[in-house]
């Protein structure tokens, strides 16, 4: 019988995932090693979560500190973490106060039910009638609710009843946000750039107009900045590009440096005043761990200006794609170290072209069946984006007409 990893997987797992067929076992800065020893360089982060590199020595270090001192207490009783963590968290982000979960989705999560009883308090709308809008293409996780707006049917499909109260606008459109305000709204959930969509930006100005039509409706600004944030797009948040301070904020990936799960709930005061004890909470939430790594990951995150990093080395891989001009890349999109390669699915699949990538040595991930995802750790290199750029060049030259395309590589289906 097999019992390597990847078939242990197929026999007791889920078959929720479809990864690339190659098992990883170790990883340091921007690299990861497969079991034949094999070297990649990470062009992927984990979803923008590994943005400090694999295994941060100063991360790991403060890891292994706070899990000799103190890791899990619950909220039952303070620790000499969480405090310090929120203030670091609310000066760099200008909030003024901060609520900590575990994953992006419980961090959302946390934003629609502050969202909801604020209307009902703050606004008087009826306690169970407030709405929430959302755009088009969003991705804010996976829990019921979440999945009840998203405009994938994939992730809803079989899994209603749905959560009810979600209206969906087209994103990057802000005449249609105007429109859509009800006298029942109560925030607009928004990305500032949408990933799992295909790294979407939106036009130049729209958080701006976001943000004065949230302002004038007297509805909140909510922005989901879980994977933008934390200097991933060249700023410490993408909303930073347009000056724009949202009423309320999401943060996560990042924030875990790489090592654990930690999200947070950012708002303003009246906002999270809604909140009293029992209300909400989360068993790890806040835990010393995991507050620990993350005050560490803002401070190497400042200390070594890497949003700026994202910001040059970002512009310069844009650049670079952008000089390609193959006939299979529709178009390159992105800001900072947060971009995405979009190709004609009649010239080659994403999956095909990131299992081409692996074989040469360079790891991403496909979204959306044509976007190529290129988000590597902010603590990349020059020298390693142009390693990026050769084996993303190298693959190109291997398409020389559309029908060459391969045939994207599907999960096998569960044994019955
Ligand atoms: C990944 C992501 C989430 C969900 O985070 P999880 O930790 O996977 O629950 C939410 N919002 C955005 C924008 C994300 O990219």
């Amino acid at each position: 019988m097999d019992n390597s990893p990847i078939a242990l997987e197929a026999r007791y797992g889920a078959n929720n995932y479809l990864p690339l067929p190659m098992v990883l076992e170790r990883g340091s800065g921007v690299y990861l090693w497969d079991t034949s020893g094999k070297r990649y360089l990470d062009m992927m982060s984990a979803y923008s979560a590994v943005s400090f590199g694999h295994s941060h020595p100063e991360l790991v270090a403060t890891l292994c500190e706070q899990a000799n001192q103190l890791a899990v207490t619950s909220r039952a009783f303070h620790t000499d973490q969480l405090g310090p963590l929120l203030e670091d968290l609310c000066r760099a982000t200008g909030m003024a106060r901060a609520l900590p979960m575990n994953s992006g989705a419980e961090g959302v999560e946390t934003a629609i039910k502050a969202a909801r009883k604020w209307a009902h308090r703050v606004r008087g709308i009826p306690d169970g009638s407030a709405r929430i809008i959302v755009a088009a293409g969003n991705f804010a996780g996976r829990t019921t609710t979440i999945i009840s707006f998203s405009s994938e049917a994939q992730y809803r499909s079989g899994f209603g009843p749905g959560t009810p109260g979600f209206d969906t606008v087209p994103y990057g459109d802000a005449a249609a946000l105007a429109a859509a305000i009800g006298p029942e709204t109560a925030a607009f959930l928004v990305e500032p750039i949408q990933g799992e969509a295909g790294i979407i930006v939106p036009p130049a100005g729209y958080l701006r107009a976001v943000r004065e039509i949230c302002s004038r409706h007297g509805i909140l600004m909510i922005a989901d900045e879980v994977q933008t944030g934390l200097g991933r797009t060249g700023r410490l948040l993408a909303c930073n590009h347009e000056d724009v301070q949202p009423d309320a904020l999401i943060l996560g990936k990042a924030l875990g440096g790489g090592l654990l799960p930690i999200s947070m709930f950012l708002a303003r005061t009246d906002v999270m005043a809604v909140f009293q004890p029992g209300d909400h909470g989360s068993t790890f939430g806040g835990n010393p761990l995991a507050c620990a790594v993350a005050r560490t990951a803002l401070r190497i995150l400042e200390r070594d200006q890497l949003a700026q990093r994202a910001d040059e080395l970002g512009s310069y891989l844009l650049a670079r794609l952008r000089e390609l001009r193959h006939p299979a890349i529709r178009a390159v999109r992105g800001r900072g170290l947060l971009i995405g390669l979009d190709l004609w699915p009649q010239w080659v699949s994403a999956r095909s072209f990131c299992e081409a990538l692996m074989s040469r040595g360079v790891l991403s991930k496909e979204t959306h069946q044509s976007v190529v995802r290129l988000a590597p750790p902010l603590t990349v290199t020059r020298a390693q984006i142009d390693q990026a750029l050769s084996a993303i060049a190298a693959v190109l030259d291997t398409i020389t007409s559309p029908q060459e395309s391969i045939t994207p590589v599907r999960g096998d289906a569960l044994p019955a």
